[in-house]
């Protein structure tokens, strides 16, 4: 898993000095249905075998597990339970976090909805969904799955894409 540093470096802080500020300050990123879907992926809802996306992870962890956004920690879902579940402090929407390894180098996580509260203000998933840095996999039939859900994009694109609001 590995992307060069500098594309990471410039899509980190586009999200953490211009998305981040641009959700909160129209209330909270739940209501933009991109983002959702983008904390959501998951290869299986897409019949597809194991496949990540970078920019899943770098939102995980900036919004839910740094808490740069509106999450925080709560309870979790059972006692026995070991997933972390967060809250959106803006609109109390609830969702569980999923962590899955194949290998020490080759993990996913995704966000799981437990409770939407969020009003819809962002426009909905358009396709192809571009993304600056995109998919990592270990059998390349997988990544066919996805050839015309994403397309590879620049920072701005992706920015431009991910702050769409509804009525735009
Ligand atoms: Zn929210």
């Amino acid at each position: 898993m590995a992307v060069p540093k500098e594309l990471r470096d410039e899509l980190l802080q586009a999200i953490r000095s211009d998305l981040l500020p641009f959700y909160l300050q129209l209330g909270c990123p739940c209501a933009f249905p991109r983002f959702r879907s983008l904390v959501e992926f998951y290869h299986e809802n897409f019949q597809a075998g194991p496949v990540g996306c970078y920019e899943t992870e770098l939102l995980i962890n900036e919004c839910f597990r740094q808490g740069r956004a509106c999450y925080r920690p709560v309870n979790s879902v059972k006692a026995d339970d070991p997933r972390k579940m967060y809250e959106c402090s803006v609109c109390s929407s609830r969702y569980v976090e999923n962590y899955q390894d194949y290998s020490i180098v080759f993990y996913v996580s995704f966000m799981q909805t437990v409770a939407d509260r969020a009003i819809k203000a962002g426009a909905d998933v358009a396709e192809p969904f571009p993304l600056p840095m995109g998919l990592y996999w270990l059998d390349q039939s997988d990544a066919d799955v996805f050839r015309s859900y994403f397309q590879q994009s620049s920072v701005a694109d992706f920015m431009r894409y991910m702050k769409e609001t509804r009525h735009a």
